[in-house]
């Protein structure tokens, strides 16, 4: 271990039990809602309709109270309103940018709060989610990884991040009016880059990403959802096969020693180790092209030399460069490179091939862009041992 803040998955994650002995029913996979039924006493003939009909009204419809699911006889409702709960996370605020990002501060159980942003563009809608409540990671440029608390999001509370944006948005269809597949969707798109390292907390984030996925739901293509990684080696081809999603890795350095200080993961599996994983991508193809995330802070990593390096190191890679300017947070100890600069990188790293668009900053002025996240909870700086209590954990 290095003398720095060392790399961990020491998190929290709360049992799906609530208090009152009502289990949440968003965030169940299928077979998780199968077996649930038939823990309440639905015939197992009967389970797999079920499922469908439940299914469709929470994840098609969008509908919050059993009262509602019409085609379902009225003591069944009657008995899954007992022994479940329809729960997703509550907005606590929104913030609506001057170019119309929105941010959600979304409480969490036991008090905890992450943060949502929905980024409109013009042929598509992006929702940004966290994975986790801050980030056991420490990349030295980023707020997240300043905040000291965090826990494992559930799965259902992933999913419940894009049913609250779909709430915000009201683009669930009505029944009995149509379907709303007419136009383009508001959300379309889902980006794993929020709070958090999805790939330290796989099952969760697979979960969740197979509902949103389920073509009688939410049916997002899994075109549409990336996920992004600091570079979890072991857990990289898992996430081909197990989710099937895009994939896009912070990469922001073109040699260890850089990478070290910026990604501390980098310590653990190096450049040529994540590159290894990477080119060995089970789904990689110059369609589903690996999106190298690479921040541009003055001086550190933003040479011509640096892009030079960069192209070569990542020869043979179907790849496209997505170079994010630096946003800068309170106490940051970096700033973003100027854009002549971001542009003489991003031409270099172009000549030799590859898309290298800049990312606009969206948000910035409700603190909403990349890796400016961090949620109100540090305030409180509480213990793992307070946490574990009022989570039920030992
Ligand atoms: N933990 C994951 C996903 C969340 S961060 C990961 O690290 O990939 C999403 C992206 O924003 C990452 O590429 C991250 O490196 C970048 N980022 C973090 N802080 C930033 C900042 N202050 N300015 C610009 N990009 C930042
Ligand atoms: Fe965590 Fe990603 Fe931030 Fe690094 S950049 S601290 S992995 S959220």
């Amino acid at each position: 271990m290095t003398a720095t803040a060392p790399i961990t998955q020491d998190v929290l994650t709360i049992p799906r039990k609530l208090p009152e002995g009502q289990v949440n029913i968003v965030g169940l996979t299928r077979d998780q809602l199968r077996a649930a039924l038939i823990e309440i006493g639905t015939p197992e003939k009967q389970a797999k309709m079920r499922v469908n009909q439940i299914w469709q009204w929470l994840y098609h419809w969008g509908v919050r109270d059993f009262a509602e699911m019409t085609n379902l006889a009225k003591d069944y409702r009657a008995k899954l309103a007992e022994h479940f709960e329809i729960a997703v996370p509550e907005v606590v605020s929104r913030d609506v940018s001057a170019d119309g990002t929105r941010k959600y501060l979304v409480r969490i159980a036991g008090g905890h709060e992450v943060e949502t942003v929905y980024i409109p563009e013009t042929d598509r809608g992006t929702l940004c989610i966290s994975s986790q409540v801050g980030c056991t990671l420490t990349c030295s440029f980023c707020h997240t990884g300043t905040q000291k608390l965090v826990r494992n999001l559930t799965a259902g509370e992933i999913v419940g991040q894009i049913m609250l944006a779909r709430d915000d948005l009201d683009e669930w269809p009505e029944p009995g009016v149509g379907t709303g597949e007419a136009g383009p969707r508001l959300l379309s798109n889902i980006v794993l880059m929020g709070m958090g390292e999805p790939l330290y907390n796989f099952d969760a984030v697979r979960d969740a990403m197979k509902i949103a996925m389920d073509g009688e739901g939410i049916a997002l293509s899994r075109r549409r959802i990336t996920l992004s990684t600091s570079g979890v080696v072991p857990e990289i081809a898992r996430a081909a096969e197990e989710i099937g999603c895009l994939l896009a890795v912070s990469f922001h350095a073109t040699t260890d020693e850089v990478r070290d200080k910026l990604v501390p993961i980098n310590k653990k599996w190096n450049i040529e180790t994540l590159l290894a994983a990477l080119r060995d991508y089970p789904r990689l193809s110059n369609s589903e092209r690996i999106t190298f995330e690479y921040v541009m802070l003055k001086d550190v990593n933003d040479s011509d030399a640096d892009a030079r390096r960069l192209v070569k190191l990542i020869q043979g890679i179907p790849a496209k460069i997505n170079l994010i300017p630096f946003n800068e947070w309170p106490g940051a100890p970096y700033q973003r490179s100027d854009w002549e600069r971001i542009e003489a990188f991003a031409d270099i790293v172009y000549k030799a091939g590859y898309a290298s668009p800049i990312r606009t900053p969206r948000g910035e002025d409700i603190m909403a862009a990349c890796g400016q996240l961090k949620s109100a909870t540090e305030r409180a700086r509480k213990s793992r041992a307070q946490i574990a209590a009022e989570t039920g954990q030992s």
